[in-house]
């Protein structure tokens, strides 16, 4: 007998969103791994046929269903739910992944384009997630919602001013949804990473390799598999146990601004 019991996730439902690339990609490997049935939505849905026949040819029996879905369309995601097969429409773990971050302008300079895409797509859809999927979840008196947060909802930092906003919103968001659901055998539980590679700085500085690769230069950051690790932890607890947040850097990191380099 193992000398500590863990939660199997064998034939459990989880949806991730942004499951193209990235800690979502990676949570679904690990996940398919313990042999869970996985809903992943992104848009670029090419990304995620490749995901899916990857998945399928490294784990036997894998089953997986993919959404091409863009999660600013926070009306269609009611539709998104009646339209799941049969096998995939109890959602047991939902992974709010999805996430933005767009340039790193002084809160007077935010396009305010970039302003509505990052509080729809980290703060607006998370909710609209939660609020579709989490009524399941207390009519079965069973479920996991993991938000995917930031250090950059533990601190605020010049450039990030509204990133940072977002993802403090999604820590009081998760607090306060933990004190709804206290009374369930339902669990809540934010990650919020440093430092990770994936292709989140890209996107953030416009698809500027150069001053993506300056960014990580001179120190070892986190990758997307350390934080589907931390997922996996949360998520494979005893039912008793709930993870509250992991906070998670890379070693050579404090805080979003202090980064420890040797150039
Ligand atoms: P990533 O590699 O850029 O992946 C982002 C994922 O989100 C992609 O699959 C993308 O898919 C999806 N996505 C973005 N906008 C979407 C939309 N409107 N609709 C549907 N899917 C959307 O970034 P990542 O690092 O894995 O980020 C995942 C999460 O971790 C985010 O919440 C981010 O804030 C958080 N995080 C990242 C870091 C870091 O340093 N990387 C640190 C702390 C927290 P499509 O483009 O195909 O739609």
């Amino acid at each position: 007998m193992a000398t500590y019991e863990t939660l199997d996730l064998k034939d459990k439902v989880v949806l991730i969103t942004g499951a193209s690339a990235g800690i979502g990609e990676a949570c679904a490997h690990r996940m398919a791994e313990a042999g869970a049935k996985l809903i992943l939505i992104a848009r670029r849905v090419a990304k995620l046929e490749q995901i899916k026949e990857d998945i399928e040819k490294a784990y036997e029996g894998a089953k997986v269903h993919i959404i091409k879905f863009d999660v600013k369309d926070l009306d269609k995601i009611g539709e998104l739910k009646a339209g799941l097969p049969e096998e995939f429409s109890k959602v047991h773990i939902l992974v709010n992944n999805a996430g933005v971050a767009l340039g790193t302008p002084p809160a007077h300079e935010n396009p305010i384009e970039d302003v509505q895409t990052m509080l729809q797509t980290n703060v607006s859809s998370v909710m609209a997630f939660v609020s579709t999927f989490a009524p399941g979840m207390v009519e079965r008196n069973a479920g996991h919602i993991v938000n995917i947060s930031s250090i950059a909802g533990h601190e605020a930092y010049p450039g990030g001013s509204v990133y940072c906003a977002t993802k403090h919103a999604i820590d009081a968001y998760t607090t306060a949804m933990r004190h709804d659901l206290v009374g369930t055998n339902i669990r809540v539980t934010a990650i919020s990473p440093g430092a990770v590679r994936t292709e989140f700085t890209l996107v953030r500085f416009g698809q500027d390799a150069e001053r993506e690769d300056t960014f990580y230069k001179g120190f070892t950051p986190l990758n997307a598999r350390d934080i589907a690790d931390n997922v996996m932890y949360c998520c494979t607890r005893p039912s008793h146990v709930q993870i509250g947040d992991i906070i998670i850097y890379a070693t050579k990191q404090s805080s979003a601004k202090s980064i420890a380099k040797n150039e």
